[in-house]
């Protein structure tokens, strides 16, 4: 199996081999294809299997292949929750580089750091947004952050999200997202919390292990 065949725009395949990657890793083989088609995704995997080009690259395209005309600022089509700044940080980093040859736009926010300057970054077109729940709450508070035109959301890590204890707001946030989106939950692992979570979130999802 090849990145091509998989579906990928060219500057997404582009962007990959200048990333020295030759073959998809299982889960991107796997997931890739299944958020392509549009449906919503329940994905068991762990760190260091590729989850994060599994779920970036076909986001990337499918925001790609339509456009919202004018696009309103602080106004995101894509929410990528995680549980820790630092991941947040790497997984906007991966958005970066994955959709360097395309026209979309990426922004990081989480809390523990001045929320100026990300009020400043709101003012500008953000097309996919990374972020930990309390400060994404924090800044939809202050009504610097429309989460109206989010299209796509995606849980990463969500078992560690609710170890950390951030179910209510995760719960507050969905229930600012418009009702048709299409969702993609990755967890390392699965407690009846997690079930629960994802049967409420999740429409006929596909199913990735690896
Ligand atoms: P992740 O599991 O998403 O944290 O990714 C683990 C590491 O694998 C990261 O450093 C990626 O850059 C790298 N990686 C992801 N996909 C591939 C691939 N298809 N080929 C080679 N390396 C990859």
């Amino acid at each position: 199996s090849n990145f091509a065949s998989l579906g990928l725009a060219e500057p997404l395949l582009r962007a990959i081999s200048e990333a020295g990657y030759t073959t998809p890793t299982p889960i991107q083989a796997q997931a890739i294809p299944q958020v392509l088609a549009g449906g919503d995704l329940l994905a068991a995997a762990q760190t260091g299997t590729g989850k994060t080009a599994g779920f970036t690259l076909p986001v990337l395209h499918l925001l790609s292949q339509t456009h919202v005309h004018p696009h309103p600022n602080g106004r995101p089509r894509c929410l990528i929750l995680t549980p820790t700044r630092e991941l947040a940080a790497q997984v906007e980093e991966s958005v970066k580089t994955y959709g360097k040859h395309l026209p979309l736009t990426s922004m990081v926010m989480f809390g523990g750091v001045n929320i100026n300057p990300q009020i400043s970054a709101l003012k500008k077109r953000v097309d996919i947004l990374v972020a930990t729940p309390g400060r994404l709450l924090d800044h939809v508070n202050q009504r610097t952050l429309d989460l109206s035109g989010v299209e796509i959301l995606i849980l990463d890590e969500a078992d560690r999200m609710l170890d950390m204890g951030f179910i209510r707001d995760i719960r507050k946030v969905l229930a600012l997202l418009p009702k048709k989106r299409q969702n993609l939950l990755f967890s390392a692992t699965f407690s009846d919390e997690i079930r629960e979570l994802a049967n409420g979130l999740l429409h006929n999802p596909g199913c990735v292990e690896v």
